[in-house]
């Protein structure tokens, strides 16, 4: 939203892997009802980039403020600010064991200390909106591909995070179940969502982002809106990029 303060707020983040130097001083923010996209060639440092948003890797110089917390302050309680921020990985990483109800109920009770039947009413809801709502009592090898992403999606949701982060959602997905992920995510999109998404769905990038990341060799080469990156891209290496993809 014009004007608000950023809902991410990330400066000089640099990220090491022993000699190898993958995020090199990024600054990139992200407004509450924002919807980005990140694109880029493989190993330029887009999930590690996404994974020092929450922290599941620690970066080791720079600043990154979500919701006005700084979770890079050694005080900072990581766990409680994860909350708020959901993460959907290529692999949906579900519990086999646990029906799609379960697995959107577990964490309410366990990290949010719901009671079982406020819980269900939460998780319920979340897989309604991913239109899973027959599907609940089902187990993860009973569902589809896209179907088990929904999943991963509703369980998220059922946190109630202010942010969600997509890690290449659709790219273990038969390409016929590419589209139900996609549609779940643009509806997300429309209800106001705030929303990061490292993605090789041009299309969707195109229709669905506010605004679209390129990056290459742990940096931010250039973004800006998805009609003028896209279609006329000011850096070489975008423009190399976009042939190979396109
Ligand atoms: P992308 O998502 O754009 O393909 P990544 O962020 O996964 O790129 O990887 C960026 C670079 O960091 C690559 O060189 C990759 O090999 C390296 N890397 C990623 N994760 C690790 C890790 N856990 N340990 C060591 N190196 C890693
Ligand atoms: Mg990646």
């Amino acid at each position: 939203m014009a004007g608000s303060d950023p809902l991410v707020d990330i400066r000089g983040l640099n990220k090491h892997f022993g000699s190898n130097h993958v995020l090199r001083d990024i600054d990139f923010s992200v407004s509450a009802g924002e919807v980005v996209c990140v694109i880029g060639p493989s190993g330029s440092g887009k999930s590690t980039l996404l994974r020092c948003i929450n922290l599941l890797e620690e970066p080791q110089g720079g600043t990154v403020v979500v919701n006005g917390e700084d979770l890079t302050d050694p005080d900072c309680d990581i766990d409680a600010a994860r909350r708020h921020i959901g993460m959907v990985f290529q692999q949906f990483n579900l519990f086999p064991h646990h029906s799609a109800l379960d697995n959107c109920v577990l964490a309410l009770m366990t990290v949010l200390k719901k009671k079982r039947p406020e819980a269900e009413r939460i998780a319920k809801a979340n897989l309604e909106r991913v239109g899973l709502a027959e599907k609940m009592d089902a187990y993860p090898g009973r569902l589809s591909g896209g179907q088990q992403q929904r999943v991963a999606i509703a369980r998220a949701l059922s946190m109630g995070p202010d942010l969600m982060l997509f890690d290449e959602p659709t790219s273990a997905l038969d390409p016929e179940l590419v589209g139900e992920v996609l549609a779940v995510m643009r509806r997300l999109a429309d209800e106001g969502m705030t929303m990061i998404v490292v993605t090789h769905e041009i299309a969707f990038a195109r229709e669905v982002a506010d605004r679209v990341v390129f990056m290459d060799g742990g940096g931010i080469v250039e973004q800006g809106k998805p009609a003028q990156l896209l279609s006329d891209p000011r850096e070489p290496r975008t423009r190399d990029f976009l042939k190979r993809v396109l």
